[in-house]
């Protein structure tokens, strides 16, 4: 049965997160934004040596722990509500991990385990958009090609979060989608492991960005790049596109759940300047008795109530290892609208000032817009809610 409780174990850890968001993470939300590609070692540092012997998803064994997916969901939140760009700088297995743990060999899983164990913080990036592609990832151009013992590589790939920590900062781990065989489409589609500092792999530019500027977002070119043939993720018995497919399933809450922490930024910090100019929130009035400004709290906060029930329901079923293919898609999609809409509407209750520099608002408004944009756009999510609901193949309802 699902509860909404949390266990003492996840609220324990959401208290300790809240306290880095709060005392950590928003006092220099606002620096990251002025300073783009400065990176937060401090936030980094204290995470890797403190905080993840706390919080049990950040570390090594978050697949061992049978509410992972419930932790992650207070945590990604939590770290959120202090800044979202701080959640893509979180060095943990994120979702080049997550794709690792969930369809790859023992062997594969080991290694990535062993190097979370390292002294000096790890990042582990995954890239499969493209220039032509990023929704349609069965047209991916970036060439595997068999070689002897080894896999070779070549493409170019776009916008890598954390790939300057995964390939040069650090030991890390860039997960790789590329075809072995272009005729095949999505069947000849497969994701390797390619390990920092392997030759033939560079970065060649960062990208300059609208929000989440805290992350580092890259180009990554493959030139002739010789992995060995055990780096193919999930060996000889690879299920490809499926597979890897499946794992956005588990992706999609996360990043539902770093926008629902936003949007609870901006809830929060409305009310309470509408609480210092002597506006409080009537609450259980006829909604024909409310004003105007009452009226759109209660909606902005019944939509983020209802977003975040969502989001936890699936989370629940993941952790229950049921499918959640529907919900997982559901849940972004509704995030992406509810929480671009609450940014935009902070900003109007505050008029001017929200549209100012001198608060968050505005940044928050730009950062918050990502969640309808990556691991599935909105009209992606709703495209695969939809073919579930109808039962449509991929290939019938484009
Ligand atoms: C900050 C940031 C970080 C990112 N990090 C990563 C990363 O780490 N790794 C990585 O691989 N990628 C990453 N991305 C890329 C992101 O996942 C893609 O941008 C996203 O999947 C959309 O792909 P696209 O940009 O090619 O847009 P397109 O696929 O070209 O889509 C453009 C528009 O068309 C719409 N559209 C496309 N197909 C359909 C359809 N069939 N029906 C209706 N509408 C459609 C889309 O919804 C969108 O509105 C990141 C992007 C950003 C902004």
């Amino acid at each position: 049965m699902i509860s909404f409780e949390n266990s003492q174990r996840i609220e324990q850890q959401r208290r300790y997160a809240e306290s880095i968001a709060r005392d950590l993470i928003r006092p220099n939300a606002r620096y990251y934004d002025d300073h783009e590609h400065e990176f937060p070692w401090d936030f980094a540092n204290l995470i890797w040596n403190t905080a993840r012997k706390s919080i049990d998803s950040l570390g090594p064994d978050a697949a061992l722990f049978d509410e992972r997916y419930m932790l992650q969901f207070h945590i990604n939140e939590m770290i959120s509500w202090g800044d979202i760009g701080y959640y893509l700088c979180l060095p943990w297995p994120a979702l080049g991990g997550i794709f690792i743990q969930v369809v790859g060999t023992e062997k594969q899983k080991e290694r990535l385990r062993e190097k979370f164990k390292s002294d000096r913080p790890t990042w582990v990036c995954m890239a499969l958009t493209e220039s032509h592609c990023g929704s349609d990832a069965s047209a991916i151009r970036t060439r595997a090609v068999r070689d002897g013992d080894s896999w070779v590589l070549n493409g170019e790939k776009l916008f890598v979060t954390t790939a300057k920590m995964s390939l040069i900062e650090s030991d890390g781990t860039l997960v790789v989608w590329a075809t072995i065989d272009p005729a095949a489409g999505s069947r000849g589609i497969r994701a390797f492991i390619v390990e920092a500092k392997t030759p033939g792999v560079k970065i060649t530019k960062l990208e300059k960005k609208l929000g989440l500027r805290a992350s580092e977002t890259a180009v990554v070119i493959l030139e002739d790049c010789r992995i060995p043939l055990e780096n193919m993720l999930g060996g000889e018995s690879s299920t490809g596109f499926k597979g890897a497919m499946a794992t956005f399933d588990a992706a999609r809450p996360a990043a539902a759940a770093a926008g629902l922490g936003v949007a609870r930024a901006v809830v929060e910090f409305v009310k309470e300047q509408l609480a210092l100019n002597g506006i409080k929130i009537r609450y259980g009035v006829p909604r024909n008795l409310l004003t105007s400004i009452e009226r759109d709290i209660v909606d902005m906060e019944a939509q983020l109530r209802a977003t975040w029930l969502l989001v936890v329901k699936t989370a629940w079923l993941i952790d229950q290892k049921k499918p959640s293919t529907v919900e997982s898609s559901m849940c972004k999609a509704k995030a992406g609208d509810v929480v671009t809409k609450i940014a935009q509407k902070g900003i109007e209750l505050m008029g001017s000032l929200g549209y100012s520099r001198k608060l968050l608002l505005e940044k928050w408004m730009r950062d918050v817009k990502v969640i309808d944009l990556f691991e599935g756009t909105g009209q992606i999510n709703r495209l695969v809610v939809a073919r579930r609901i109808l039962g449509y193949s991929s290939r019938e309802l484009k």
